[in-house]
This record gives structure tokens, sequence and C-alpha cells, in this order.
């Protein structure tokens, strides 16, 4: 039976995606950078979610465009606001592992309303932030089902 084979191959092939096959580069900030430049830092590398860590590279919290936007209404000192006074921080941080499946962090991405979860490897002092998985990962792998399968 054709069409229920290749229905099979499909879920197969989504079941097999990795966080480590699609992960992309974080950008992470500092936790003592101000506002203005975390807004900087947001245009310069082209992302729509920063994550904040501290002085051993350790996870400490999430900047989203609207933590920086709501910031920035009415406000004249971003220059004088550090990020951590804004950030959603540890332990209310949504991560995920390489080794994770892309459709176990879609769920969370959707469950959790957010756009964006950093990859992160435990250490006996914290998470590691070692990639980030957005929800334009997650179009990209959803097209690679449709160029991989010639749907
Ligand atoms: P935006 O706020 O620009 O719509 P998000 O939907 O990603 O972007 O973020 C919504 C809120 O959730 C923000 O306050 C942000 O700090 C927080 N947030 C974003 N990503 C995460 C995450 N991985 N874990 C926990 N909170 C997050």
């Amino acid at each position: 039976y054709a069409g229920k084979k290749s229905a099979q191959a499909l879920g197969d092939t989504m079941n097999n995606m990795k966080v480590k096959d699609f992960q992309s580069m974080p950008v992470v900030v500092r936790e003592s950078v101000s506002v203005y430049d975390a807004i900087c830092q947001m245009f310069l590398e082209d992302v729509g979610t920063l994550f904040v860590v501290d002085e051993q590279s350790l996870l400490v919290g999430v900047l989203s465009r609207k933590d920086l936007l709501r910031t920035s209404i009415g406000r004249q000192e971003l220059n004088q606001i550090p990020v951590h006074i804004i950030m959603t921080r540890m332990p209310n941080i949504t991560t995920c592992k390489k080794s994770e499946s892309l459709i176990e962090v879609s769920r969370r991405l959707i469950e959790q309303q957010i756009d964006a979860v950093p990859v992160v490897a435990e250490e006996p002092a914290g998470l590691r932030v070692t990639g980030r998985i957005t929800k334009t990962t997650i179009t990209r792998a959803f097209l690679s089902l449709s160029e991989s399968h010639e749907l």
C-alpha cells in the first residue's frame, strides 16, 4: 500500500529529526549589559531572542523583542538599565538538549508560547548555552521534510 508506506516513512523521518542536526548558533549577552546595548546586539545579529549569561557563560535569562520594547516605551535611560532587571530569569527558562527530538521542542514552543529556546548542556555549576532552536528552525525542518519526501 504505497500511500501508507510513504506516510510511515515521513513519520520515521520526523521522529529522527534531532536538535543537534538543526540548531543554530546562540546569540548571548552578559547580564550587566544595558538594555540599549542589547537592542543594538539584536539588530546586529539579526535575531529575535537573546540569551543572557553570567561571567562563567552559564544561562541566567532570556530577552525577547517585546521585553526590550516594553522597557523602551516612555523611558529615556536605556543606557542605565542592565538587562538582568528586565529579563525572564532562571529557573523559569524553557530549554532543550541537543539529543532531543525537534517535535518535542516544537511542542514546548507552542505550549509555552515562546519563539525560541536555548540548547543547553548540563554542568555542575549550571547550564551552558550551546545553540538555539527557534520557530525559524522548525519552519526550515518542515520545509526539509517536503524536499526529502518530494511531497
Ligand atoms: P516576544 O515577547 O517578542 O513576543 P516571545 O514570545 O519569545 O517573544 O517571548 C514572550 C515572553 O517569554 C518574554 O517575556 C520572554 O522573555 C519569555 N521567553 C522567551 N523565550 C523563553 C524561554 N525559552 N523560556 C522562558 N521564557 C521565555
